[in-house]
Order: C-alpha cells, then structure tokens, then sequence
C-alpha cells in the first residue's frame, strides 16, 4: 500500500525516480537541451543548453538524493529538492507551468517539473576528477545498501560515527552523515523498528542498538523502495504524480494512535523543527 504525503523527495522516492527514467535514457544521444528557468537552488550552468547536445547518457547513478548522469565528458547531477519531478515524456507534449529544465532526446524529453525550485541541476566534468570529489557529494555518509554498510560493518559505521556526541539519535541519523537517505519518516520508523528511544544521545548508543539500527534503515528502505516500485510507470506519464510513497507506517504520523505492537498511543515530540514519532513503551533511552 502507498501512502502519499505532500514532503520533500527523500532516497527511496529519488531511487525509484532513476529505476523509472533510466530504461528510457540509458544509451541515448542528447539532442537539445532547454533551460526554461534556470534559476533554481543554485543557477542551472547556461551552457550546458552547448556543452550536452551529442552527449550520450551512459548510466544513470544515485548518491544520496543525487541523481548522476553519466555523460561523454562528465557528469550532470540532479536534486529533486523540495517539489521537483522527473518525467520522460513525447518531446510533442506542451511544457507545463513550473516545468524548469528539459533534456531533450530525439522524439521524447526528460523534463523538471519543480514548483518551489528548490532542485538543481549541475556539471561536474570529468576533467575535475571522478563524481566522488564533486563538493556537495563528499560529506555524504554511506550508502544504505551498499557493501560498506552491509551486515555488521553498518553497525560498525554507526557505532564509531556516534561515539562522543551528544546530540539526539534522531537528529544524528537525520544528518545523514554516517549513512544517507534516513530523512524524517524513515528516521521515526528506522528507530521503531530498533525500539530506540529517539531523544537518547547518540553517543549512548550501545553496539547492539547500532546493529538493530542498522539493520532496521536497510528494512525500512527497501520496504519503501519497493511500495515505490508499483508507481514506475508514471515516469512516462504525464498525468502520473507518485509523489511521496511509504509503506504504511507503524508511528509516523500516527499521534494517538494505538502502537501496532503494545497499544500504547504514539507519541510525538520536535526535534530540530521537525516532528518525531514514537513509542514510549517499546522504545527505550
Ligand atoms: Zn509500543
């Protein structure tokens, strides 16, 4: 079942946009490209509209929220930021309002639909050095799925990253700099899953907490990912909007509720301006 909630794209939603555009892409020659309104959360390089045309994407890769482009002579990168949108759709289609960048491709575009133009759309080329050193991608924590992550070795990441501070598990995990893609949903359920309080200092955590959370955000994830997976054919839709997708969710947006395991009402607390849900009884500090 898919849940839809009007917040931000987060990993899973940014994951299942590239497995719903790169059938589509992968191997194709850019023809054109149109900046529309290139003024997004940083300016959109006006001369990519030169730089890209003949370039053939040749894989489309995920880091973070990140989409990577690979292209002949470097790579473009893509931020759905607050409300952005990605549609592989007939070139013969009208643009829509808020459609910002398109790439096109012979007959059919991939377009950026960006309401609050809070995305972006940047080059890194390959002369600068491979993606890794690109700025924005170097702080970035582990992969959720990756083999750094993977098993013990998760557990491992988060129990080194987290020794000596003190700022709230939840926050840490949100920060996303032991491992990325935990964003506020996933923050709340990953935590549940682990039955850890979300205010306990992160610090605290003991080597099994770290091994149920890590544990718990590769589940939570791919749960999510795959409830995304039914929604991949509104990538080539221009009426699709998937939106934001979780599976249902056991304390998110749940206040008052019963707990789906003790029947205790879900709580909620502020942490860093955003909302937390939990459950003080199978969660503890
Ligand atoms: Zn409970």
């Amino acid at each position: 079942m898919r849940i839809y909630n009007p917040f931000m794209p987060e990993l899973p939603e940014v994951e299942v946009t590239r497995l719903g555009i790169a059938p589509h892409l992968e191997g194709r020659k850019v023809s054109a490209v149109k900046i529309i309104d290139g003024r997004l959360r940083w300016p959109v390089p006006a001369n990519l509209s030169k730089s890209l045309p003949g370039q053939t994407v040749h894989a489309i890769e995920r880091r973070g929220k990140y989409l990577l482009l690979q292209m002949d002579t470097g790579y473009l990168l893509i931020h759905l930021g607050m409300t952005g949108t990605l549609r592989v759709l007939p070139s013969s289609d009208p643009l829509k309002i808020h459609d910002r960048v398109t790439l096109e491709f012979g007959k059919f575009s991939l377009r950026l639909h960006d309401p609050r133009k809070f995305g972006a759309v940047l080059w890194h080329p390959k002369s600068k050095g491979p993606i890794e050193v690109f700025a924005l991608l170097q702080k970035l924590g582990v992969e959720p799925f990756s083999p750094e992550f993977a098993g013990e070795l998760g557990a491992d990441i988060l129990y080194q990253k987290s020794r000596k501070r003190s700022v709230a598990v939840k926050q840490f995990l949100l920060a996303g700099q032991a491992v990325v893609g935990v964003g506020n949903i996933y923050c709340s359920e990953s935590l549940f899953e682990a039955g850890i309080h979300p205010a306990k200092a992160a610090g605290k955590l003991t080597r099994p907490q770290c091994s149920r959370l890590a544990e718990a955000v590769r589940l939570i994830l791919k749960k999510a990912i795959a409830a995304g997976g039914s929604s991949l054919k509104d990538f080539v839709n221009s009426d699709g909007d998937p939106g934001h997708f979780m599976v249902q969710t056991k304390v998110y947006d749940r206040k008052g509720l019963p707990c789906k395991v003790c029947k205790s009402p879900i709580s909620q607390i502020v942490q860093g301006q955003r909302s937390t849900y939990f459950c003080t009884q199978c969660q503890k500090r």
